[in-house]
């Protein structure tokens, strides 16, 4: 269920009012390598809708559940997640009259007096998801050789000889014991 828009045309043109608006639904392939809001949790928050001359200003703070992806060991857990967002939704007519505006990448538009909260939760979210995640702050990650996960003992450990030299070793014969 995705989020709906919503409809101010109550609050445009009238500078100093404001409502609150609930918004809750799910936001569709919003994932990184190691971080994936999964599409079918919804996430929501209380949203502060405030008239101002550009627009509507919209503050509040956005939760949900993301998957992280430990960046050494690859295990997976999912973890709640808050960012706060604070946003101007300009007029068309303000984004057409305004040059900065029209140039400004980061501003968002209404249409037909609607907000649509998903790009701008898109964004918000995704400069919030960690580049790195890790399970835990010593993970020790897998083991190079073997695959192991090494946080789980699941590498014997080997031998630091290097492998090229593993077979000449065993071709040499076992030093005497030093006899006295
Ligand atoms: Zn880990
Ligand atoms: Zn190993």
């Amino acid at each position: 269920m995705a989020i709906d828009r919503i409809d101010v045309h109550d609050l445009l043109g009238q500078p100093g009012t404001w409502r609150r608006h609930d918004v809750l639904g799910t936001i569709e392939g919003l994932a990184t390598e190691l971080v994936t809001v999964p599409d079918d949790v919804p996430l929501g928050g209380s949203m502060l809708l405030e008239s101002v001359i550009e627009g509507i200003l919209v503050s509040g703070s956005i939760a949900g559940r993301w998957t992280l992806r430990c960046a050494r060991c690859l295990t997976e857990w999912v973890e709640p997640f808050s960012v706060e967002v604070q946003e101007i939704f300009t007029t068309e007519e303000h984004a057409m009259t305004d040059p900065d505006d029209a140039l400004d990448q980061d501003v968002y538009v209404l249409v037909e007096d609607e907000i649509d909260l998903d790009q701008m939760i898109r964004d918000t979210v995704g400069v919030e998801m960690p580049f790195a995640p890790l399970c835990r702050p010593d993970c020790l990650g897998l083991c190079e050789i073997c695959g192991g996960n090494r946080n789980l003992g699941e590498c014997p450990g080997h031998d630091t000889i290097d492998p090229r030299f593993a077979a000449l070793a065993d071709l040499l014969p076992d030093l005497p014991e030093s006899n006295d």
